[in-house]
């Protein structure tokens, strides 16, 4: 059986609870039960142990800009969640906290009869802040262990420069990583009486059909509306993934940089909310591709060099929603370009309306708007075109984390701060110096127009147009 310690980190001292009635796994980022490594971990000291596992899950009103499209996409998650961690024999506990007066608490009700508190290792939002919070106000062990990543975040030392320095160590390190997880199933199963008392009754059922009724009654922004191509759970993960190898991964190194064809496997807001892991993702790209002869490179650069820097850079960047973190060469070019003249800028508003001069990138922001996310060449396109038209590059690094929060289903990710900063020069390298950018990359309209099919990506989004030129 695979070693899992170098993933898990211990975040207090204190002891196993020897007279805990089972582990509790705290399921803050990784809602599935296959390739889950913090299951694994939590199903194996509870064996050990010999008692039972509970997971368990809370969706709270109260995270920031908590809205009808991601409590929507989270839900969608839970009955196959529910029901695979039955089938096998797990205890499951999911409560929604409909409004903030609702109990706040259950966490630590539950870790009080607990072994040990085993939860995701995950550098970003809420997650980041609860593994700070949480631990030390627990009497019982706090164990955060890594499922996002491949090769686990805990064997990169320090921050990495750009991908040419992490991925040496990346490629050395797969061959041990890059393997299907064993399952363990648990000894004791579950009984619903080891619960603290009361704690029962804040079950939430959740169905299929009565998500849009749950997400009503939550005290959320309910002008957001829900995605309309991407439900959330692993069979819809799954699925994508079965397109993507099928119809897709042949045609990646060529065309995923061409918005238009839809040849990237539209992954990214199922490896968020953990509906379906990398390493599931890897292996069968792995697998597809030697089986029918292709090459799966250029993928599996993106899906594991060019995230997992991510998770390098968030792990070792907690507070990352700020320009303060570039590196030197972008913050001395941004200085000095700092006072250069904006001839246009636009408002707030404006930018989350999709109404700017630009249909391109009124298009990519009416995918935002539409579906969660924008296809990853135009969103380069994207962040670079607000920064050009945001009255000071620190309004437009906020726009882009802003818009992300609200509409991206992918978003709050160590990709969101990755991507946003990368258009800020981080992980990039200095250009030649123009106006408003200095050294940092420059993108324009005309090269977008050069290389992609600009026509027919704007025909799928059906982008309103104003023209202020
Ligand atoms: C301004 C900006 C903001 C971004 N915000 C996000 C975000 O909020 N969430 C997010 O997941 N990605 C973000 N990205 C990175 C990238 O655009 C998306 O990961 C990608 O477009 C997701 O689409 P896909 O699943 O079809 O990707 P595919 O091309 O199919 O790639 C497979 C997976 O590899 C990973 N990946 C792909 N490209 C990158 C990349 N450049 N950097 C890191 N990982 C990558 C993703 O997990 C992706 O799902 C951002 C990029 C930029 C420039």
């Amino acid at each position: 059986m695979e070693s899992l310690r170098p993933r898990v980190r211990t975040l207090n001292d204190r002891p196993l609870n020897k007279a805990g009635a089972y582990v509790l796994y705290w399921v803050q980022a990784n809602r599935r039960v296959d390739a889950n490594h913090a299951l694994a971990w939590a199903v194996r000291l509870a064996n050990m142990h010999g008692v039972p596992l509970l997971v368990y899950e809370g969706l709270t009103c109260s995270y920031p800009a908590a809205n009808d499209r991601l409590h929507t996409f989270v839900l969608e998650g839970v009955p196959e969640f529910e029901a695979d961690l039955t089938r096998a024999g797990f205890g499951y506990l999911f409560y929604l906290r409909r409004t903030p007066a609702d109990a706040n608490n259950l966490v630590y009700k539950l870790a009080e009869k607990a072994l040990a508190v085993v939860t995701d290792d995950f550098p970003t939002f809420n997650v980041a802040a609860h593994n700070r919070r949480v631990p030390g106000r627990l009497k019982t062990a706090y164990f955060a262990v890594d499922s996002s990543c491949i090769v686990p975040m805990n064997v990169h030392e320090k921050r990495a420069w750009a991908a040419y320095t992490i991925r040496p160590k990346i490629h050395r390190e797969l061959p041990l990583w890059l393997k299907p997880l064993t399952a363990t199933l648990p000894t004791k199963p579950w009984s619903d009486s080891l619960l603290p008392p009361g704690l029962a009754e804040f079950r939430t059922p959740v169905r299929r059909d009565n998500i849009p009724a749950l997400v009503a009654s939550c005290a959320i922004d309910h002008t957001i509306p829900l995605s309309k191509s991407y439900r959330g759970g692993t069979t819809e993960a799954r699925a994508r993934l079965e397109r993507f190898l099928v119809s897709r991964l042949s045609r990646y190194a060529k065309e995923s940089g061409q918005p238009s064809k839809k040849a990237t496997s539209e992954l990214s807001p199922y490896l968020h909310f953990g509906h379906i892991s990398a390493l599931e993702v890897a292996l069968a790209a792995r697998n597809y591709a030697t089986e029918h002869k292709l090459i799966a490179d250029e993928f599996m650069e993106e899906l594991i060099v060019r995230r997992e820097l991510a998770f390098n850079f968030a792990r070792w960047t907690p507070e990352n929603e700020t320009l303060d973190v570039l590196p030197d060469w972008c913050l001395k070019t941004i200085a000095k370009h700092a006072e250069d003249p904006r001839p246009i800028t636009y408002t707030w508003e404006q930018f989350r309306d999709a109404q700017t001069h630009d249909p391109l990138w009124n298009a990519t922001q009416q995918e935002m708007l539409t579906e969660g996310k924008i296809h990853g060449y135009y969103r380069m396109y994207w962040g670079k075109k607000i920064m050009e038209w945001s009255p000071t590059l620190a309004e437009a690094l906020r726009t882009m984390f802003r818009l992300h929060s609200i509409y991206a289903l992918d978003g709050r990710d160590p990709n969101t701060a990755t991507g946003i900063l990368w258009c800020f020069g981080l992980h990039d390298r200095p250009w030649t110096e123009r106006s408003i950018f200095g050294q940092l990359r420059y993108m324009s309209y005309d090269g977008m127009k050069r290389k992609t099919d600009i026509a027919a990506y704007i025909r799928q989004y059906d982008s309103p147009q104003v023209s202020l030129l």
